[in-house]
């Protein structure tokens, strides 16, 4: 099927190539210890699939439901947790799998709700990062790629909850 307002911006073979090096340098840094993924919803659960099968070894899947879009395609700046962590993390070396960093808010803010939980370690990746917008400056230790200032869908990203599934990313013009 076609749809004229989806431009292909990274085919699944690069992401597939990117995702197995990712795994590799995530355990090259953080060692052959266990590592507590904790995947961010729903934009992550494609993603998290891939990278916790290419980090291999020791990996708890851990998830928080997160929205900070509401429909739309801008940030709202306001972050809602819609389902929280099912264990404690305390001691734990974690590692938040996000889907995009944009304005730097949600994942500031999920930072700082971490942090309390007594944590030895957390550490970020992130599939896709657009700096243009960044409000906020953080240090993300794994980015998968820097994309342009565009809205993108495809491998988890949605546009009101659709083209999650398509199996690369796309940038979507309306
Ligand atoms: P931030 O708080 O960094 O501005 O935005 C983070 C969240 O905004 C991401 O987890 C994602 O849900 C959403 N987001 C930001 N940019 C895009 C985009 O280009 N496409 C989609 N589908 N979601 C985006």
């Amino acid at each position: 099927m076609t749809d004229n307002r989806l431009k292909v911006l990274i085919p699944e073979e690069r992401i597939e190539a990117r995702v197995a090096e990712l795994g590799r340098e995530i355990r090259e840094r953080m060692g052959d210890g266990p590592i507590t993924c904790i995947g961010v919803l729903k934009g992550s659960f494609v993603f998290m699939a891939d990278l916790v099968r290419a980090i291999g070894g020791e990996v708890r899947c851990e998830f928080l439901g997160v929205s900070s879009y509401h429909g739309g395609t801008r940030s709202t700046g306001v972050v809602r947790i819609t389902e929280d962590l099912r264990h404690p993390i305390e001691d734990q070396d974690c590692l938040i799998v996000e889907d995009i960093v944009d304005t730097g808010l949600t994942m500031d803010y999920l930072l700082r709700m971490l942090a309390v939980r007594g944590p030895r370690s957390v550490r970020v990746c992130t599939l896709l990062d657009k700096p243009a917008h960044r409000e906020i400056d953080l240090d993300i230790d794994f980015v998968g790629f820097q994309i342009p200032d565009e809205f993108v869908v495809g491998y988890g990203l949605d546009l009101g909850e659709f083209y999650r599934n398509l199996p690369y990313i796309a940038v979507y013009t309306p």
